[in-house]
């Protein structure tokens, strides 16, 4: 199989390094593709977003290594949009104004019902426990389903080629709030199962959370995968890098469960569209 790397941050957001770095470390690693996937511009505050004053230098610079380095290496232009109800631009107008190969969504900020203030998952603990207790007085159960609801309502409303990290949620639990075997979390499970089958989304299997060693498991993980194989929905395999060195991180690993599982293929963006590969 190929090696590939779709999600990836620059120094654009909360990456390391410059994008042609990456570019270079890919393909001394024998990447086939390299997609740069910066986390879109919010009108929220946040440490890790774009810019909206560099995503034209944005764009322009990933296109230009497009070109540059075409002989070497496919090189994608694409972005991590945060889907955030009422506050977030439409998926598509992103896709048509800046020309992207494809778009990975993600909820990183997650709306309670009646604040106006955002629950950041996947930061610092003591965020996630301080937003857990004042935004949803502790009710860890409310918000999960909150945070499946909004992703849920992504792949409705947005439809992105690439459905992120699709259980993240798990990540600053580590047990203490809930168990990923109660009825509750599964039907959630389940319920975003259903959507991503019908609208043909793509799963990612991000690795990010084992080799930064901020979760023991992929995200997501054994049942959801299972379920994935099980209903034909189709997956890739991201290192969701922040640095060059992490490229690949964990890819190997991840294919080989993911064929344990039972996959036989995985979908990669190769010559401008998704399609299937021998895993
Ligand atoms: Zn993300
Ligand atoms: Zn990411």
């Amino acid at each position: 199989m190929t090696y590939f790397s779709y999600h990836t941050h620059s120094s654009y957001c909360d990456g390391k390094e410059n994008p042609e770095d990456y570019i270079k470390q890919g393909i001394l690693q024998g990447l086939r593709a390299i997609g740069f996937s910066s986390h879109a511009p919010i009108p929220v505050a946040t440490a890790w977003a774009m810019k909206t004053s560099n995503i034209d230098s944005y764009i322009q610079e990933i296109n230009q290594l497009k070109e540059k380095y075409k002989n070497e290496i496919e090189v994608y232009l694409s972005l991590e949009l945060d889907y955030i109800p009422g506050v977030s631009k439409s998926f598509s107008e992103w896709k048509k104004n800046y020309g992207l190969d494809y778009t990975i969504g993600s909820v990183h900020l997650v709306k309670a019902e009646s604040e106006e203030e955002l629950w950041f998952l996947d930061g610092p603990d003591t965020n996630y426990t301080i937003g857990l207790q004042k935004l949803f007085k502790g009710d860890i159960k409310k918000a999960v389903t909150a945070y499946f609801k909004q992703v849920i309502e992504m792949i409705e409303t947005q439809s992105p080629d690439v459905v992120g990290h699709v259980d993240k949620v798990k990540m600053n639990n580590k047990g203490r709030y809930f168990s990923e075997t109660d009825e509750w979390y599964i039907h959630l499970l389940d319920k975003s199962l259903d959507v991503i089958e019908k609208a043909g989304s793509i799963v990612e299997v991000n690795t990010r959370g084992i080799y930064k060693k901020k979760s023991d498991k992929l995200f997501p993980d054994d049942y959801f995968l299972k379920q994935c194989h099980k209903r034909n929905i189709d997956v890739t395999i991201s290192s969701d890098a922040h640095h060059p060195k992490e490229l690949l991180c964990y890819f190997e690993e991840t294919r080989n469960y993911l064929k344990l599982i039972g996959f036989e293929s995985v979908t990669v963006f190769h010559k401008g569209e998704w399609i299937i590969e021998n895993i």
